[in-house]
């Protein structure tokens, strides 16, 4: 834990307080992203920093787990005060991270320009360039080719195999996107690119609806020079609601927490759920949909493709060498490919949910590494 002063622009000083939670690097150096949320707390980042292991465990990433951030509601301050902010924020936490040690990376409330910031404040104090010390940086300066759309790509990679499972081509499939941000989009992007109709998104804005297929391109477009779905035309508008009770082949959850649950999960029609959003479903809901027969995609091993090119970036950065973002996206398919046969072929072998086998096949992996360093017997 650490204080973090700060020159506001009046010139009084304010002081936050900052967090970075080393969980576990049975794996490999810690790596995690940095949150800057008024709500953040110590547990908050301590729980964050355990699903990071078993994330990057599932993932089978040479990766521990860390999740740091700062109480501080960044719309609330100028750039300049991000800016300091961020720069002190690095200095106090510089003695534990490090491209061998702990790799932060953007998380709610960071961008890249925060790592950029992170990256310059690191360097300056080491004397040279350390590019690898952060993922999720500009291209300019050492980020990797494909990490925006990433993780919202390895939601569709996700898609591919669950409706392979259900004897579907992605190509034939009907796909609603819940939320339509940094996820979301590139979902509804990169499925719309492979020939599935993408029926419906939405936003806090509202939701839309269209049987024959939105034209994502288009939509795209307008949301970049809007920011919000709402108006689009040519299209139903339903409520966002409505969007989650649609008969389609894939509901991609990609905005909150909680939104399909014990009092909803009934009306859910679609045959594959993807969680592209952290914790999308509850436990309850996991039972009603189980009973149905819908797959449910967990979190941990649907919207793994952030971390994955996240590493993608850190490996590039240490070994000097930058790859196409064909290479990118394939690299990314196979990781993420490879991960769900493994959680498939565990929950089909001990007959439990996709959830259940994501947790025990990342816990297994862990397990194996403590025992063979010698910390577990
Ligand atoms: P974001 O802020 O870019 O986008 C969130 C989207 O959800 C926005 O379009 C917003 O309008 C929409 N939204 C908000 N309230 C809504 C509502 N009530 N109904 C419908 N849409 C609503 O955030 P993001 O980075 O896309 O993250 C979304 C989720 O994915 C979060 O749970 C996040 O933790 C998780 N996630 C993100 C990444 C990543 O790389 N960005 C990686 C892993 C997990």
């Amino acid at each position: 834990m650490v204080s973090v002063p700060v020159k506001m622009d009046d010139g009084r000083v304010k002081v936050f307080s900052g967090y970075r939670v080393q969980h576990n690097q049975m794996l490999g150096p810690f790596k995690g992203g940095i949150r800057y949320h008024h709500l953040v707390d110590l547990s908050e980042v301590a729980a964050l920093a355990s699903l990071m292991t078993f994330k990057n465990s599932l993932l089978n990433l040479p990766l521990g787990g860390a999740k740091g951030g700062v109480q501080v509601d960044p719309n609330k301050l100028s750039k300049a005060e991000l800016e300091n902010l961020t720069r002190r924020f690095t200095s106090e936490i510089a003695p534990f991270i490090g491209p061998d040690r702990d790799i932060p990376a953007p998380d709610v409330g960071t961008d890249s320009q925060t790592m950029a910031w992170m990256l310059d404040t690191y360097s300056l104090e080491s004397g040279f360039s350390q590019t690898g010390v952060v993922t999720g940086k500009p291209v300019e300066i050492g980020g990797s080719l494909g990490r925006e759309a990433a993780t919202g790509l390895g939601v569709i990679y996700a898609t591919e195999k669950a409706l392979e499972k259900i004897g579907k081509r992605i190509s034939d499939a009907t796909i609603a996107v819940q939320g339509f941000g940094k996820v979301g989009m590139y979902a509804s992007i990169e499925g719309y690119a492979k020939g599935a109709k993408v029926v419906a998104v939405s936003d806090v804005s509202g939701a839309l609806y269209d049987p024959k297929g939105i034209n994502i391109a288009e939509l795209s477009r307008y949301v970049r020079e809007r920011k919000m779905i709402k108006d689009f035309p040519e299209v139903q508008h339903i409520s966002n609601e409505e969007l989650l009770y649609l008969d389609v082949d894939v509901l991609a959850p990609c905005a909150l927490e909680g939104v399909i649950h014990a009092g909803n999960a009934k009306n859910v029609k679609a045959k594959v759920i993807v969680e592209g959003a952290n914790g999308p479903t509850t436990r309850e809901a996991d039972e009603v949909l189980a009973s149905k027969g819908c797959v449910v995609v967990p979190d941990i091993l649907a919207n793994g493709g952030g971390v994955v090119v996240s590493y993608f970036e850190w490996v590039q950065d240490i070994s000097w060498l930058f790859w196409s973002e064909d290479e990118v996206r394939s690299k990314l398919r196979e990781v993420i490919y490879k991960a769900f046969d493994k959680v498939w072929q565990f929950a089909d072998t001990h007959k439990v949910h996709m959830r259940s086998a994501a947790m025990a096949s990342s816990l297994l992996r862990l397990e194996r590494a403590m025992k063979l360093r010698g910390q577990a017997w």
